[in-house]
């Protein structure tokens, strides 16, 4: 039974489509104004997770994304660069989708930019004045919050209080300023702007979600996702424009991604205590390290990124390839295990069981780990038959249908070497023996030895000669 803690009740649900067997889900893009940190890629991680279980359980799946490529920030920043807003975003969005492929995430079915949706942005801001739902000021138009009953609800705000007519300009906004907010922005000098029938400006950020997502998935639909800070005032907005264009109730389950810290604080930008994937790769660390840390907790808790944290990800990593590696080299003799074909039987449904209970990573973890500790214990007490190997492999690529760390079983880059009696191609080895000289002058030996270990588990063994460091396969 699939279960998800749906942020607008605050409990965990029971999760049925509109329609038996179809899921319907928006989650909101990035805002292209300059590279994702790996916290922006924390939400797109378990997006992905989300999306990958629910294909696994078989669902036909509509998933739309979109770029905000028109708001206060990318406006900003274009100018100070000297470029069109087109110019500008343009490479932030093929960044992102660079980033997007090391990180394996997988392509939603429609990714949408907001400043090719402006007429349908502006009709819809024309039907809400039609509706009673906004006010004009100042050449800009502006939702009336106390217009829609409903105000408040995703993010439990006790609205009672509130000075009605009081605005907000800024697409971001805090909790404690809840106002009247903007849908529609009076052009301003030296900003880009379009001239549709309700006027020049250009949108907020809020209505691009709600307009994009009824556009492409219905004015109901299953999923809405994104980080928590999203909730307020991204989310609430949108509830609010939504609802109170179409009369009908908007998202039905709202999963809010906890936030990746740094030193106990939110990574963000404005603080500055961000990494972006490419300061990670340009420093050694391998995307997939960095997926795999990102999937390895929960998403409804915060998870503190550390550079042990990688490590022990990337070890964690080499784990799963060696067994797959010795499983693959070793011959074992005829006939099959019964203790294990039991385990590897049981396998699937664990996978399904930790992932329905609220996406439940952590627990996805600890069933195929556990599963290599057993068949590794029946490999070393020479329990372990030959027709046991193809299903304990079955399990490896089932369990990475969705964490997707490891290489595919067919892939030249993994196993293909295999065919040289390598765990991993020489290129890779050679790597990993620069990184060790690299640790070594810098006088950090424990990395230097680490990496040294992890190459002995793996069955390559380095030796240091007069002409440099040589590796050959351990007998
Ligand atoms: P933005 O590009 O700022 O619109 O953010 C893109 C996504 O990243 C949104 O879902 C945010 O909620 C999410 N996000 C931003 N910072 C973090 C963080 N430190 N940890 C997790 N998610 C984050
Ligand atoms: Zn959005």
């Amino acid at each position: 039974m699939l279960s998800f803690y749906n942020t607008l009740s605050g409990r965990l649900e029971q999760f049925t489509p509109l329609e038996p067997g179809k899921v319907r889900m928006y989650i909101c893009g990035p805002t292209v104004y300059g590279y994702a940190h790996i916290g922006n890629f924390r939400a797109f991680v378990f997006g992905d997770i989300l999306r990958r279980h629910l294909l696994r359980k078989g669902f036909d799946l509509a998933h739309v994304m979109n770029y905000t490529d028109v708001d206060d920030k990318t406006i900003r920043n274009a100018a100070a660069a000297g470029l069109s807003l087109t110019e500008y975003t343009d490479q932030y969005i093929a960044a992102f989708e660079e980033d997007s492929g090391q990180l394996r995430l997988q392509r939603p079915d429609r990714v949408v930019r907001a400043t090719e949706h402006i007429d349908d942005m502006a009709r819809a801001i024309k039907t809400l004045e039609e509706k009673g739902f906004t006010y004009r000021m100042d050449g800009s138009i502006y939702f009336r919050i106390s217009a829609f009953s409903g105000y408040g609800k995703l993010s439990r705000l006790d609205v009672a209080g509130i000075r009605a007519g009081v605005r907000v300009d800024q697409d971001e906004y805090e909790k404690d300023d809840v106002r009247d907010f903007v849908l529609w922005k009076a052009p301003k000098q030296g900003e880009p702007f379009w001239e549709p029938e309700i006027g020049p400006g250009r949108p907020g950020w809020h209505i691009e979600c709600s307009v994009m997502s009824a556009k492409y998935l219905g004015d109901t639909f299953d999923i809405h996702a994104g980080g928590t800070d999203l909730i307020f005032p991204h989310h609430e907005n949108e509830i609010a424009q939504s609802e109170a264009l179409s009369g009908k109730p908007f998202a039905r389950y709202w999963l809010h991604c906890e936030h990746l810290l740094v030193d106990g604080q939110k990574m963000s930008k404005s603080v500055g205590n961000f990494y972006t994937l490419r300061d990670l790769m340009e420093k050694g660390h391998s995307p997939l390290a960095i997926r795999y840390q990102l999937a390895s907790v929960p998403y409804r808790r915060q998870l503190n990124f550390t550079m042990e944290g990688l490590h022990q990800a990337s070890v964690s990593i080499q784990r799963l390839e060696n067994f797959r590696f010795r499983l693959a080299q070793t011959s074992f003799p005829e006939g099959v295990d019964e203790a294990v074909a039991t385990k590897t039987a049981a396998f699937p449904d664990r996978l399904t069981a930790a992932l329905d209970d609220d996406l439940n990573t952590a627990q996805a973890l600890g069933a195929i780990f556990e599963l290599v500790r057993d068949v590794n214990s029946a490999i070393d007490s020479g329990r372990l038959r030959s027709g046991n190997v193809a299903d304990i492999l079955q399990c490896l690529e089932d369990w990475n249908t969705i964490f997707d760390v490891l290489p595919s079983a067919g892939d030249a880059a993994g196993m293909g070497a295999a065919e040289d009696g390598l765990p991993f191609p020489p290129q890779q080895i050679e790597q990993k023996i620069a990184e060790r000289e690299q640790a070594r002058q810098q006088r950090d030996f424990a990395r230097a030895d680490r990496i040294r270990e992890e190459l002995a588990e793996a069955g390559i063994v380095i030796e240091d000669a007069k002409g440099g460091v040589r590796w050959r396969v351990k007998k």
